[in-house]
């Protein structure tokens, strides 16, 4: 595996005419992350990881300060995958000029996270789009995780560059939770109401299957949520998962839940 710790080393040294396989992520790497580079792998003939806390993404000090890095690990993991390259660049690098620090959004973007997290996905497609000004892959791969950050990047790179966009599936681990880096700042006990929540949202998308008409029922189970001891909805909510309009229907639903366990923020979809 090569590394560089320059963003514009690795575009003079990597071709990018061949089928180049591009992973973005924060680091702290699991078995989400790990879904992604296999799929890159199989897909592509060299892969590319980032590893960088987007400063930008951050809405709150706090939270990039507390969040999980874990650099050692994660190289010996993508050394294990035979990773092609990993790139680790530095802010400075990445945001030269101040300006290049966020993407405006379109108003009608503006709903769930984006609402409740301003400048967050203004921050992501600014980091997106300093990437690919500089990286040239053929694919780049995201997951159903983070389905809003797909759905924008998606938009976002359609529009402005020619790289195809690979979603890869949601992993969870055996409890349901959905794997995230933020599941490391949680203990044992917190993790089992992440679990009860998950099943709640898996249980809600089998009767909307069943029957749209049960829509109702997410008032009760929002309601349910909250009463849990030290959890917090932020949004639940049911989009159409093509547009992310309200305007949907038994085939094209997606559930939506942002929540608060502690303190510690956490988003799903089901
Ligand atoms: P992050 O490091 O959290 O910025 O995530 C990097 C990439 O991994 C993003 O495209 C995420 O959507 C994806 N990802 C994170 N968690 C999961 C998961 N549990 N399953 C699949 N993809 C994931």
């Amino acid at each position: 595996m090569i590394i560089f710790k320059s963003i514009n080393k690795l575009n003079k040294e990597v071709d990018f005419k061949a089928n180049i396989g591009f992973v973005p992520t924060m680091g702290s790497l699991h078995n989400g992350h790990i879904s992604l580079i296999k799929s890159s792998k199989t897909n592509c003939k060299k892969t590319l990881v980032s590893i960088f806390i987007n400063p930008s993404q951050f809405n709150k000090k706090s939270d990039l300060k507390n969040y999980p890095r874990n650099l050692k690990k994660d190289m010996m993991i993508l050394k294990k995958l035979k990773v092609d390259y990993l790139l680790i660049p530095n802010t400075k690098e990445i945001y030269k000029n101040n300006n290049n620090k966020k993407i405006k959004l379109n108003k009608k973007d503006k709903i769930m996270c984006s609402l409740y997290r301003p400048g967050h996905f203004e921050g992501v497609l600014a980091v997106i789009n300093q990437f690919l000004k500089k990286i040239k892959p053929t694919f780049i791969f995201l997951g159903e995780k983070d389905y809003q950050q797909l759905f924008l990047i998606k938009k976002f790179i359609n529009k402005n560059f020619k790289v195809n966009v690979f979603a890869c599936k949601t992993i969870r681990d055996k409890n349901k939770v959905a794997l995230s880096s933020r599941n490391n700042l949680l203990n044992k006990y917190d993790l089992k109401k992440s679990s009860y929540i998950a099943a709640l949202l898996l249980n809600l998308r089998n009767k909307l299957k069943n029957n749209i008409s049960n829509k109702y029922k997410i008032k009760y189970i929002s309601k349910k949520i909250n009463n849990i001891k030290n959890i917090k909805v932020e949004y639940l909510e049911i989009r159409n998962k093509k547009n992310l309009s309200k305007n949907y229907n038994k085939n094209n639903f997606k559930i939506f839940l942002a929540y608060y366990n502690k303190n510690i923020r956490l988003i799903d979809n089901y």
